[in-house]
């Protein structure tokens, strides 16, 4: 089944008109193959820019079978359109929880392993991709591969954060981690700045999960005062439910309409940030929070992204290698902080080292993700960062992205990109599987 509609990304920035094939079976693939033009799979559309848009695309959320559980190992084998959400709903009540989550569960398999994702763990436990023990893809030639770190090396790495461009991931094979519980014992912790903030990483370094919300709004000797919050999965004893792996349905806040861009000024900004910071600071220390409240408090609000209204939004994501230091984090936020542009969310994590996929973006150092409302002020901050960001040996990261220029795509990922380039050229030769991104970074014609 295929019909003509728009599609954005989850920033909603840009709009396209597209043409959704739904797929259930292989063979959907093989028939939109078979037609001329460029295709490309979609999961849930949680990637901001336009990573998942295209003229043509695949939607994989029919694909979502679970194939094989192995109670022993963990080992979950299950079609690309399952997604985090689905899998948490089933597994954590038999004790599995997800190696690595980003701060939404409504993506899908596909698109997860396409952005090789990563958590608040990625200091510990790498990205997605690291806990992906095999894939099925179907390449142009409507053949399926199977590829994993072991076999088929090169299609494996260029696919693990490869944007859906080498192929269609069918299936992928992922190992769950055991728990006790449903629940995060969450330590919080207050920083008046970002010496304190960064200090106190480095004091939580040994955490399981740590993030910090930063407010970035704030200048002068509080520039990068922030709230750090670290978590360990709490064992069954320190859980005083009944049934410990077992959460009841959470409420949803929904954003029935698109605010209007006025709601979302610097004043408006300013008083969140403000109580935010004031809220979170009057309890800190430890607390038992269940696992939806410390991994995706965004989710709790439906459709949150109309808060920047009909025109959107961009979100901005880079990381600095840890060469730049903190010196290199603390230039940026003061030019973001000068800008007073505003975001309500600026979250800092500190990464480990990367690993060899061509395309995914993680590196060892400091990683910062911000909202901006779509305007031509932002984008030329934002061109500005990425000089700053290029300049120290850092990089964006394409999953959120929708305006970088192909030029600071090829200085962030250097040699990466011709590794992922020839096997683009040898698996794709006539670049069947291309998106509005791939176009921008000159990665297809
Ligand atoms: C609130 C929020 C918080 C987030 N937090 C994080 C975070 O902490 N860390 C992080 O890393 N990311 C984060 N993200 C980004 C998100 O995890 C990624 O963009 C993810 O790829 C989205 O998955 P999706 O199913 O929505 O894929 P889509 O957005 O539909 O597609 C993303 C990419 O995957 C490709 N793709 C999808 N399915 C397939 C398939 N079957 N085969 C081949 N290619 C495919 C698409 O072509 C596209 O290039 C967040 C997003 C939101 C909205």
């Amino acid at each position: 089944m295929s019909y003509q509609t728009k599609i954005s990304g989850w920033g909603r920035f840009p709009v396209t008109e597209t043409r959704e094939n739904r797929i259930r079976k292989t063979d959907d693939i093989r028939t939109a193959l078979a037609a001329d033009g460029s295709i490309l799979a979609r999961g849930l559309g949680r990637s901001y820019g336009d990573a998942s848009l295209a003229p043509e695309v695949l939607s994989m959320l029919p694909s979502n079978r679970m194939l094989a559980f192995n109670e022993k190992t963990g080992l979950l084998r299950c079609e690309s359109g399952v997604s985090l959400d689905e899998i948490l709903r089933t597994f954590v009540p038999r004790g599995w929880f997800l190696p690595v989550t980003p701060g939404t569960r409504f993506v899908t398999i596909g698109g997860a392993i396409a952005s090789d994702v990563h958590g608040k763990n990625h200091h510990v436990a790498g990205s997605f991709c690291d806990h992906i023990s095999s894939l099925k893809i179907m390449t142009a030639d409507g053949k399926i591969k199977s590829c994993s770190p072991r076999k088929n090396t090169a299609l494996f790495r260029a696919s693990c954060g490869g944007n859906g461009l080498t192929g269609v991931i069918v299936e992928a094979g992922i190992r769950l981690i055991p728990v006790e519980s449903a629940w995060i014992r969450q330590t919080t912790v207050k920083a008046a700045n970002l010496d304190e903030l960064t200090a106190q990483f480095e004091m939580h370094k040994t955490a399981t999960y740590s993030v910090a919300w930063i407010d970035c709004l704030a200048g002068g000797d509080a520039m990068g005062r922030g709230i750090l919050f670290a978590g360990e999965h709490a064992a069954k004893e320190e859980v005083k439910e009944k049934f410990p792996l077992v959460l009841k349905p959470g409420p949803m806040i929904p954003v029935p309409v698109s605010l209007p861009a006025f709601t979302l000024n610097p004043l408006t900004v300013r008083l969140f940030n403000n109580s935010y910071f004031n809220l979170a600071a009057r309890k800190p220390g430890p607390s038992l929070v269940n696992y939806r409240s410390f991994f995706y408090p965004l989710d709790k609000v439906a459709n949150w992204n109309r808060i920047y209204g009909s025109r959107g939004f961009v979100q901005y994501q880079f990381v600095l290698p840890e060469s730049a230091g903190i010196t290199g984090l603390r230039n940026i936020l003061g030019e973001i902080v000068a800008a007073g542009t505003g975001s309500f969310l600026a979250v800092l994590k500190q990464f480990g080292k990367g690993n060899g996929n061509f395309l995914s973006f993680p590196m060892a150092g400091w990683t910062l993700a911000l909202d901006f409302p779509e305007k031509p002020s932002v984008f030329q901050l934002l061109d500005r960062l990425d000089s700053q960001v290029s300049e120290m040996g850092g990089r964006i990261y394409l999953t959120k992205d929708s305006r970088m220029s192909a030029e600071t795509f090829r200085t962030g990922y250097r040699e990466k990109v011709n590794a992922f380039m020839k096997i683009k050229g040898e698996t794709d030769p006539g670049n069947r599987f291309a998106s509005l991104q791939s176009k921008r970074l000159e990665i297809t014609p």
